[in-house]
């Protein structure tokens, strides 16, 4: 059996807030249970969402944390690049690979093509099943293209190691983006061949994506990869249930910081509403010993204004 290869993943759209914080620290407890490797890869896909000052802290962020790892935009490694942005080109040669294996097919309708054929006028493509239009061809050849994955109808299982036993109809998606019309990789494809490239084994992120997976799935059939494990761990909700993405500044790492939390302070916290350790200050290291990715609370943890200012 091949070594275990974890890794953390974040898009540098803005500041680490106190939900990435807690999924990279059990993504990085669960590699080093397993005397895992940990790799960190900058998910800067999207030029005109990404910023760089937001991957430098974001790292300075994770340092800060006590978490570490062996791979990465600093350290390099033997599948660098580790940022997305740097490539490109191996993402265009995978998407070439679908297109001369007629797994993808390129495809020229708008967003708004995409929701009128589905008979969805005011639908966003999310919303709107891709009805086939493309599928024989570009149905306005010459122009720009996406590169659109061929989803059969049936479904798509697997066993989440948080989540459980997981199945979803992936027709209900219909074919979807590979490659925008613009040039840039989707995530979907993206996310798929860096994990595979780099040898992961096992993605430990929260359940925001779990509906992404059997598309990723899907991906890996049709490049033959081998698929990491999967484990999907809920997510910090605020007082008010909402995802602590959505919520303010307050949260960021970069704001706790500022107030003066020390780091174990936050790490013994953060896990403990995961369910790992007693919630006495702790470094990342010392959280190691016994812990299991399939015994973390199931049940988004929630975080309330006191518990905050205690930190
Ligand atoms: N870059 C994605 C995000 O920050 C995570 C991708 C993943 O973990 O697979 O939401």
């Amino acid at each position: 059996m091949s070594a275990a290869r974890g890794r953390f993943a974040p898009s540098p759209t803005g500041d680490l807030h106190l939900g990435n914080a807690r999924t990279a620290l059990l993504a990085w407890l669960d590699a080093r249970s397993q005397g895992g490797v940990f790799v960190l890869r900058m998910e800067d896909l999207d030029p005109q969402r990404s910023r760089p000052a937001a991957a430098v802290q974001i790292l300075d962020d994770l340092k800060w944390l006590g978490l570490d790892w062996e791979e990465g935009p600093d350290l390099g490694g033997a599948f660098a690049p580790y940022e997305q942005s740097r490539r490109a080109e191996i993402y265009r040669v995978a998407v070439e690979r679908l297109l001369d294996d007629g797994r993808a097919f390129r495809c020229s309708c708008s967003r708004a093509d995409v929701a009128r054929a589905a008979g969805a006028p005011h639908a966003s493509e999310e919303g709107a099943r891709y009805p086939g239009t493309c599928r024989a061809g570009p149905a306005q050849p010459g122009g720009p293209t996406a590169v659109r994955l061929r989803v059969d109808a049936g479904s798509v299982s697997f066993v989440d190691r948080v989540a459980g036993a997981q199945s979803f109809d992936v027709a209900a998606a219909g074919d979807f983006v590979m490659q925008r019309a613009d040039g840039v990789a989707a995530y979907q494809l993206a996310v798929a061949v860096d994990d595979a490239a780099m040898g992961i084994t096992r993605v430990v992120r929260g359940d925001d994506l779990l509906s992404s997976t059997p598309r990723q799935l899907l991906v890996y059939r049709a490049l033959g990869l081998p698929p990491p494990e999967f484990a999907h761990v809920p997510l910090l909700v605020g007082a008010d249930g909402q995802r602590l993405a959505k919520r303010g500044g307050a949260l960021a790492l970069g704001a706790l910081r500022a107030r003066g939390v020390r780091p174990e302070r936050l790490v013994g916290w953060l896990a403990a509403t995961a369910g790992v350790g007693d919630g006495q200050a702790a470094q990342p290291g010392e959280l190691v010993a016994g812990f299991r990715i399939d015994r973390v609370v199931r049940e988004p943890a929630v975080v309330t204004e006191s518990a905050l200012a205690e930190l």
